[in-house]
C-alpha cells in the first residue's frame, strides 16, 4: 500500500501491539467492533455467528462483569443463567418490568420496597396500565389470597431483606406458591448480595441488582443487572429490552464494578460481623427505641434469615426518640459517619428513610410499612467495629 499522508496516518488507529494477554480485564472503551469482511457482518447480524458489534448490544468489559455476578448467583448449582449489566439499578427494575409486563397485567408486590422501586410501579400503573397489587410476601396465605383474587398477575416481585426495616420474606415459600400457578419471580437481591442469599437456588426466575451498592463497595459507579433463569428466554426477553431501550452500562462503570467484586465475600464476612456488633449494642441501648436487624434473636426475620442467609449483612436501622427532630439531632451530631444516601460502600453511611429515600412514598404507605419517621438506617462499614460504635453511641447520647 502507498504510504498514507500524515493526516491520514493521524486518524486511523494502530494495530494491536499487545503480545500477552493483560492480567487485568482491560476496558474495551470502543462503540463498535470491526468485522474481517462483510460475510461475518451478514452472519453475526443475521443470528448465525456470535461476535461484538456494537456495544448497546454487548462490550467485553460489561459481558464479563455480567457474567462473574451470574456465575457468583448460580454457585453450587447446574444452572447456566442469562445476565446483562445496566446503567442504574432501576433500569435493571425497568428493563424487567417492560420486558416481561403488558398492560392489563397485573404485578403482586410488597409495600416495604426500595422507594424508587415503589415510585416506579405507580409510574407504570399509570402510564403502562400495568396493576400494582400489595401483599405480605412474608405470608403465604396472603400471597395464595391476593393470587386468587386476581388472575391477571404475571410476576411476583420482592425484595428481602427490606430497606430499611431488614424485614425478611421466605424465598422458598414464596416461589413455591407462584411455581404452582405458574407465575414468574424476581427479587431484588442488593442488601443481600450472592455471597449471602442465593434466590436462584431457591427457586426465583429473575435477580436483579443495584450493582452500585454492595457488589461495587466503593461507591463509585452507578450500575445494575439482570440474571434469569432460563438463558434463551432472557436473550428474547431481557437483553432484546435492554439493548432497545439503551439500558446498556458504560465500560468503565462496568470495570469499576468487576474490581470491586474481587473482595466481595472479605467485605460481606466484615459488613456482617460489624453489623451484628453494633446492632447487639444497641439493642440494649436505653435511648434507642428500637433496632432492625436480621441476626439479632429478637427481630421478626431472624427465623427466615437464618434459613436462608450465610450471614445477616451490613444493613441495620435504629429507631431513636422523638421523631423526625430526634433522628435529625442524631444523624447531625455523628463526627465519624458519613451522610450519604446510598449504601454498601465500604464506610460507614446514615441516612433518615423519612426525609430522603421514601420522602415521595405516601406516609400512610410509609407507616403502614414501620419506616417511622424516628428510623435511622445505618449501611456499617468494614472500618473498625469500636469507631462506628462510638460515633454511634456519642451522638445518642
Ligand atoms: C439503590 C437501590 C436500588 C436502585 O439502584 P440505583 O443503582 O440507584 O439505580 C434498587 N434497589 C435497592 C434495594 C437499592 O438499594
Amino acid at each position: 500500500m502507498r504510504l498514507l499522508h500524515l493526516d491520514s496516518l493521524a486518524v486511523h488507529e494502530w494495530p494491536d501491539l499487545s503480545t500477552t494477554e493483560s492480567h487485568i480485564l482491560p476496558i474495551y472503551a470502543t462503540s463498535s467492533f470491526d468485522f474481517e469482511d462483510i460475510r461475518q457482518a451478514v452472519d453475526i447480524f443475521g443470528g448465525q455467528a456470535t461476535g461484538h458489534t456494537y456495544s448497546r448490544y454487548g462490550n467485553p468489559t460489561v459481558e464479563a462483569t455480567a457474567a462473574k455476578i451470574a456465575a457468583l448467583e448460580s454457585y453450587g448449582s447446574d444452572l447456566k443463567p442469562g445476565a446483562v449489566m445496566t446503567n442504574s439499578g432501576m433500569s435493571a427494575i425497568h428493563v424487567l418490568l417492560t420486558a416481561l409486563l403488558r398492560p392489563g397485567d397485573a404485578i403482586l408486590t410488597q409495600a416495604n420496597l426500595y422507594g424508587g422501586t415503589t415510585e416506579l410501579l405507580r409510574l407504570m400503573a399509570r402510564q403502562a396500565g400495568i396493576d400494582v397489587i400489595y401483599a405480605n410476601l412474608a405470608d403465604p396465605h396472603d400471597v395464595e389470597t391476593a393470587l386468587a383474587g386476581d388472575g391477571r398477575t404475571r410476576l411476583i416481585y420482592l425484595e428481602t431483606p427490606a430497606n430499611p426495616t431488614l424485614a425478611c420474606v421466605d424465598i422458598a415459600a414464596l416461589t413455591e406458591v407462584a411455581r404452582r400457578r405458574d407465575i414468574p419471580t424476581a427479587i431484588d437481591n442488593t442488601f443481600a448480595t450472592p455471597y449471602l442469599q442465593q434466590p436462584l437456588l431457591l427457586g426465583v426466575d429473575y435477580v436483579i441488582h443495584s450493582t452500585t451498592k454492595y457488589l461495587n463497595g466503593h461507591g463509585n459507579a452507578i450500575a445494575g443487572v439482570v440474571i434469569g433463569r432460563d438463558p434463551e428466554r432472557f436473550r428474547a426477553t431481557i437483553w432484546n429490552t435492554m439493548k432497545l431501550t439503551g439500558a446498556n452500562c458504560s465500560p468503565f462503570d462496568a470495570w469499576l464494578t468487576y474490581q470491586g467484586m474481587k473482595t466481595l465475600p472479605l467485605r460481606m464476612e466484615r459488613h456482617s460481623s460489624n453489623a451484628l456488633h453494633i446492632a447487639r449494642v444497641l439493642d440494649e441501648h436505653k435511648k434507642v427505641r428500637h433496632v432492625n436487624y436480621p441476626g439479632l434473636e429478637g427481630h421478626a426475620a431472624h427465623p427466615v434469615a437464618c434459613k436462608q442467609m450465610r450471614a445477616f449483612g451490613g444493613m441495620l436501622s435504629v429507631e431513636v426518640e422523638g421523631g423526625i427532630e430526634g433522628a435529625l439531632r442524631v444523624i447531625n451530631a455523628l463526627q465519624f459517619c458519613s451522610l450519604a444516601p446510598t449504601l454498601g460502600d465500604v464506610d460507614t453511611l446514615v441516612l433518615h428513610p423519612a426525609t430522603s429515600s421514601h420522602v415521595n412514598v405516601d406516609r400512610d404507605i410509609r407507616i403502614a410499612a414501620e419506616i417511622t419517621d424516628g428510623l435511622i438506617r445505618v449501611s456499617v462499614g468494614i472500618e473498625h467495629p469500636d469507631d462506628i460504635l462510638d460515633d454511634l453511641l456519642q451522638a445518642i447520647g
